[in-house]
């Protein structure tokens, strides 16, 4: 099998590592014969621009792959997570252990693949942007998917998140999700038949989500179009533009939504170090271009204290918090 070539640049960052990790360089030449970026700044990866460096980043672009790598890490026990577009995770500033796993360099093919009348199934990989596939479902006149023009992230982490807006989510327009376990065994599950709920998919920790299967329509491009056009300039008038990772908080059982809570609270404007309260969304957390991961985090700890004091309500986050000590 080809060794890995590194550089003598990352060589100097590896030596900067935690003991374990010669472990990790000495055995991944055996699983693992893509490119490895060593120490990369989570910053780059995230729509928060925030967060310390990933040990060991690498971009498997294929399912033999993909499984051989998990293969590895799991039989080295090394830390190791995936991620997609970044826009809805907060990494620490003291970045992450292990290997990261970035599946947007791959896997982004969409295919059609069975059409009835003006049923249509389309499969789309997991790296796809969404932008790309709503943009695609207008160019080939589908209907189903306007609902999440403008939603940053890739199909993967849609997925997951059970991202939605305007009343539509992932999982009313998902027929399947091909799934592959840390065993790097590959199954497909009926989206019915899986724990889908409000922003969230329900599977256990470890699964990775490679494909998905969406039950969409014929329709008229042009109304599409004028459709998501429309939408996304609801969108652009309502949310503000700094960095961010969207709504912040989960909106909590009950008619008010956490933005509501927090505006009520009167916290718009609040500001810890660089991140604050957007004054146009009061669910959105922004970095004004200087914030820390532990601004956002402080900042967030002051919501969730004076919501709860005010309103008898704990808002829990919808932004996946990487690389932080638990609690
Ligand atoms: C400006 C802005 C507006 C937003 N608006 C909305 C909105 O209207 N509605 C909404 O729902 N969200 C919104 N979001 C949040 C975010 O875009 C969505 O949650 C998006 O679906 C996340 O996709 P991602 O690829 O960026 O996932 P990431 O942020 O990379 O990951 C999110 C989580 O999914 C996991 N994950 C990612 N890919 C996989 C995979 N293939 N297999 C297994 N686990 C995986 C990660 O480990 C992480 O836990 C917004 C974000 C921003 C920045």
């Amino acid at each position: 099998m080809e060794a890995f070539v590194m550089e003598r640049e990352d060589m100097a960052r590896v030596r900067e590592m935690p003991a374990w990790s010669s472990v990790f360089n000495d055995g991944m030449a055996d699983f693992w014969v893509g490119e490895v970026l060593w120490q990369q700044p989570m910053s780059e990866y995230t729509t928060y621009r925030v967060g310390g460096p990933a040990q060991a980043m690498v971009f498997p672009c294929g399912i033999r792959e993909l499984a051989s790598l998990l293969d590895g890490v799991c039989r080295l026990d090394i830390p190791w997570r995936v991620i997609g577009g970044g826009s809805n995770i907060l990494v620490s500033d003291k970045g992450l252990e292990g290997v990261t796993i970035v599946l947007t360099k791959g896997f982004s093919a969409k295919t059609i693949v069975h059409e009835v009348d003006d049923h249509v199934l389309v499969k789309v990989e997991t790296g796809c942007s969404l932008a790309s596939f709503v943009n695609w479902c207008v160019e080939h006149g589908l209907t189903g998917m306007e609902f999440a023009v403008g939603i940053p992230g890739s199909i993967g982490g849609a997925m997951v998140m059970n991202a939605g807006a305007f009343g539509g989510e992932i999982s009313k327009v998902l027929g399947s999700v091909t799934l592959m376990n840390s065993q790097g065994e590959v199954v497909e599950k009926e989206a019915c038949r899986m724990n889908y709920t409000y922003r969230n998919w329900g599977e256990e920790r470890g699964q990775i989500a490679l494909e998905g299967l969406f039950a969409l329509r014929r329709g008229d491009s042009q109304a599409i179009r004028t459709s998501c056009r429309k939408l996304l300039k609801k969108r652009q008038t309502h949310q503000p533009k700094g960095p961010s990772c969207g709504s912040f908080f989960r909106n909590p059982p009950g008619a008010e939504t956490a933005g509501y809570l927090i505006e009520k609270a009167g916290l718009k404007g609040t500001r810890v170090g660089g991140a604050e309260i957007s004054k146009i969304h009061a669910n959105f957390l922004i970095n004004r271009g200087n914030a820390s991961a532990r601004d956002l985090v402080r900042l967030m700890e002051l919501v969730q204290n004076e919501v709860e004091q005010k309103f008898g309500v704990f808002l829990e986050p919808e932004v996946k918090l990487l690389g932080f000590e638990p609690g």
